[in-house]
């Protein structure tokens, strides 16, 4: 039976090992020490993310009659972060340790206290991505006594956890690091700088955006003056964004630079509740589609206290990653609140002429708003699996595979010559080139044993391995062997472009 390791930090140090080794994901110019919160898609982790957004474009845009796609520049005219709010609230709490000089964001530290009556069992400060988990990582944390006493009373504690920014006046978080005292926490604005042209003073300030969304409001105009579309329609963009996260962390999940894969759904007023409703379904869906049909998925709808003040509804698209459970996609209804701003900061009329109802409003917005990186990371954490399967002897060995669903799989198909002789290599050429006239990625192997070939297929995820052996000279079949069921079966060497493409269509 397949399966992954329990221990999730394990897990998680297994997935980043195997990233690196095969080539998915390597730490951004690691020849000098890197670069904190940036990194770099090696040649099978660019086939995988290009993969992914491939299909949401497919999805979203070339499915579809009510979507069409942009793709905006990166730094645009800084009163766009004026309109949109992002000049003045894009910010996060950010407090320093006086000890040690830590930085943390002063949301994502809990003080966490377990108390039976006045007898306090633990008391700790935690650094985590929500209040469940940092509860969890105090008890993780405990030494072994207190861990036990834990067990022991656990009917009977109460449980006090405060975020370091919720504290009660008078009140001062610690460091998690060296239990030092942390400052107040001060606003601090995530968006990157620069300067457009040769002057480096206020006047060419400039952003590099941090939403590709912005974007999409700004032309909303452009679009619907250009094209015959009409409400209610979307307009789709993946590109990269780029923000100053105070502590880059877990892995991609949290980074620097990063690619968000957004939709702005604009429609009449009076049916925003039902594309809200749609869209997000719709979008926990096609993460289910690809593969994450575990119950590691989930969306969770915000409470009223949650929503921005514009907002009249929203919902997260979550998976349970190693390190927690924690945001995929974000689903909102923004009312008409960006397509207003914009409108009073440009001065251009942004509302919408219905022909047919003969009526003029500012349609309101369903945004759903995915991130390339997080979803790639999301797949690569699903699809890691480690189980058995037989070597050249027949023997059992520990195995690990990637297992993704075909679609986002960075090769689709590899062919081995059983030997290096006997006009075997060449009959495997042939099917190799065949694919990738195809257009399916294909790989060619005829270094080491069969097995050998197999395992490192295995561990890139490869889901079909097609071998040309001494039968193919004289009958003209191959064995395609699965990659998930270990099956194989004889096929002949010519239908092996259409079997792999009727597998792929049937997924
Ligand atoms: P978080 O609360 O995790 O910081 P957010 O709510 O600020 O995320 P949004 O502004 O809604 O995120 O951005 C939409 C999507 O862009 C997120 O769901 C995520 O997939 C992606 N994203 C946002 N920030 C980052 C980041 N620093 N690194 C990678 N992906 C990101």
């Amino acid at each position: 039976m397949a399966n992954q390791p329990n221990d999730s930090t394990n897990l998680m140090e297994k997935l980043v090992a195997l990233c690196k080794r095969r080539g998915f994901i390597f730490q951004s110019s690691e020849i000098y020490g890197g670069l904190n919160g940036c990194w770099d898609y090696g040649p099978l982790g660019v086939e995988l993310k290009r993969n992914v957004k491939a299909a949401w474009w497919d999805t979203i845009v070339r499915q579809r009659d009510d979507m069409v796609g942009l793709d905006c520049s990166i730094i645009m005219n800084p009163r766009v972060w004026e309109a949109s709010g992002h000049v003045s609230n894009f910010n996060d709490p950010l407090v320093d340790c006086k000890g040690c000089k830590n930085r943390y964001r002063a949301d994502q530290i809990f003080m966490v206290a377990a108390r039976e009556g006045d007898n306090v069992v633990l008391s700790s400060c935690v650094e985590a991505g929500d209040g469940d988990m940092a509860r969890q990582t105090a008890a993780a944390s405990a030494n072994s006594k207190t861990r036990r006493r834990l067990t022991q009373k656990a009917d009977r504690l109460e449980w006090a956890v405060v975020r370091a920014d919720q504290l009660p006046d008078g009140e001062t978080a610690l460091c998690p690091a060296c239990g030092g005292e942390l400052t107040p926490a001060r606003k601090f604005n995530m968006m990157f700088k620069t300067y457009v042209g040769a002057m480096e003073d206020s006047s060419a300030l400039a952003y590099l955006r941090p939403e590709t969304a912005q974007g999409i409001f700004a032309n909303f105009k452009n679009v619907v003056d250009t094209s015959r579309i009409r409400l209610p329609f979307g307009i789709a963009q993946i590109g990269k964004a780029f923000r100053n996260e105070i502590n880059p962390r877990n892995f991609t999940f949290r980074s620097r630079e990063f690619e968000q894969m957004e939709i702005e759904f604009f429609c009449h007023p009076s049916e925003a509740d039902k594309w809200y409703a749609y869209w997000r379904d719709a979008r926990f869906q096609w993460y289910v589609g690809l593969g994450l049909q575990s119950d590691k998925l989930r969306l969770r709808e915000h409470d009223a206290a949650e929503l921005a003040h514009y907002a009249r509804g929203c919902a997260d698209v979550e998976y349970a990653f190693p390190f927690g459970v924690a945001e995929l996609e974000g689903v909102a209804n923004r009312t008409d609140f960006d397509l207003t701003q914009h409108a009073e900061f440009s001065g251009r009329d942004l509302s919408y002429y219905d022909d047919q109802t003969k009526e003029r409003f500012v349609p309101h917005v369903i945004e759903p708003s995915a991130g390339a990186d997080r979803a790639t990371l999301a797949f690569l954490c699903e699809a890691y699996c480690e189980d058995e399967a037989p070597d050249d002897s027949g023997k059992m060995q520990p195995r690990t595979v990637m297992k993704f669903h075909p679609r986002l799989a960075p090769i689709k198909v590899a062919v081995f010559p059983l030997v290096k002789k006997d006009t075997m290599p060449e009959r495997a050429a042939e099917i190799h080139h065949a694919c990738r006239r195809a257009g399916l990625a294909s790989f060619y192997d005829e270094k080491g044993a069969v097995g050998r070939r197999y395992r490192r297929q295995d561990e890139v995820g490869t889901p079909w391995c097609v071998t040309v052996d001494g039968q193919t000279l004289t009958d003209g079949t191959v064995t395609v062997r699965d990659r998930d069921s270990l099956a194989q079966e004889r096929i002949a060497a010519d239908k092996v472009v259409a079997y792999v493409q009727a597998k792929l269509a049937a997924r």
